[in-house]
């Protein structure tokens, strides 16, 4: 029943025409009816006609750690990183800071000084801040790291082409042939924190970028000189623990060993990485990698591990070897 107008003196306004007048408390915001009023609410249990729980739609308890979601540190901190969520419209993420409400998660590698997102290889920038190679710059806490990309590096492509072991430590002395402008010489940097890495190169345009790097990389000793020719250079390097080769020419292998013969302590280890096209274009990449292997233990070299990195680039391969 809907009535219009005033009501009669001494009779109110029904609430709503439903009703019959009997129920007369007026609600307060927020209050609830008396006959309501039993307690604090509870959750939400579902029963059955006999007023049973049912137990199969029973509420869920807290999430199992299997369910939670990884939490990186209080809200406020996860909140940051994206562009929606800064005060103030416009506001633009830190140079390398992640899109999204999570930081990155980067974990130490199985190989040391080497680092992963479980998808990406990093380094920790020795270097904060500075790029060398146009790489991305992420930062975890407060530590800085430098993407290693595999297509761009070849050390970095045998690690993602899952090496069994990377000999190369903190204080490493290292002896790099083929630096170029020292892509890959300078995650070595970031690897041999406390070693020292002689970076050969003889190309001169390639080299002066080298020597820029090292201005701001102290572990790094640039040499212009032929690999060729490790007499030329001995007297700078001594003995090394470790040799890495790139230099795609055709006598990659003997310059491999030479190297390793007059610089590697016994018992150091060593890596070619080999461009069989350089070699030879008209035989089979497999059989240049069969030749090379052979040619390496005739040298005196026991190879450990045979890398194919032809995801990364094409018709090569890196041998791990052992210095007998
Ligand atoms: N390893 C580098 C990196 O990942 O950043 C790239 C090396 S690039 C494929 C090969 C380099 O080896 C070239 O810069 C070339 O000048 C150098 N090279 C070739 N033959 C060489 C030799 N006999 N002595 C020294 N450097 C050599």
């Amino acid at each position: 029943m809907t009535l219009y107008g005033k009501p009669p003196p001494g009779q109110r306004k029904p609430y709503k025409p439903y009703d019959n007048g009997k129920f007369t408390h007026k609600k307060e915001y927020g209050e609830r009816r008396p006959e309501q009023d039993s307690g604090p609410r509870q959750p939400f249990v579902p029963r059955d006609r006999e007023g049973q729980a049912r137990p199969w739609q029973q509420p869920r308890g807290p999430p199992t750690q299997f369910q939670q979601r990884p939490q990186y540190g209080p809200p406020q901190e996860r909140r940051q990183g994206g562009y929606e969520r800064r005060d103030g419209f416009g506001q633009q993420r830190e140079f390398g800071e992640r899109r999204g409400r999570f930081p990155p998660k980067i974990i130490p590698h199985q190989f040391p000084g080497v680092f992963t997102n479980g998808r990406e290889l990093f380094t920790k920038n020795l270097v904060p801040g500075i790029k060398v190679y146009g790489e991305q710059l992420l930062k975890s806490g407060e530590v800085e790291y430098r993407k290693w990309s595999p297509s761009r590096s070849k050390l970095g492509a045998l690690i993602a082409s899952g090496a069994k072991s990377l000999p190369l430590k903190a204080d490493s002395k290292v002896l790099y042939l083929g630096a170029a402008s020292g892509t890959t010489v300078s995650h070595v940097s970031d690897i041999a924190i406390d070693g020292v890495i002689y970076a050969v190169e003889f190309a001169p345009r390639v080299f002066r970028e080298l020597i820029e790097m090292s201005r701001l990389r102290k572990n790094i000793i640039p040499i212009l000189a032929d690999a060729n020719h490790p007499e030329l250079y001995s007297s700078i390097a001594g003995k090394v623990d470790f040799v890495f080769q790139d230099v795609a020419q055709p006598n990659q292998t003997e310059i491999f060993i030479k190297n390793c013969k007059a610089l590697l302590n016994h018992g150091g280890f060593g890596i070619l990485a080999l461009k069989a096209r350089s070699v030879d274009v008209t035989i089979a990449p497999q059989e240049i990698f069969r030749r090379s292997s052979s040619e390496l233990v005739k040298g005196g070299l026991e190879v450990i591990e045979t890398i194919d990195i032809g995801k990364f680039e094409i018709d090569h391969a890196c041998f791990l070897a052992k210095m007998r």
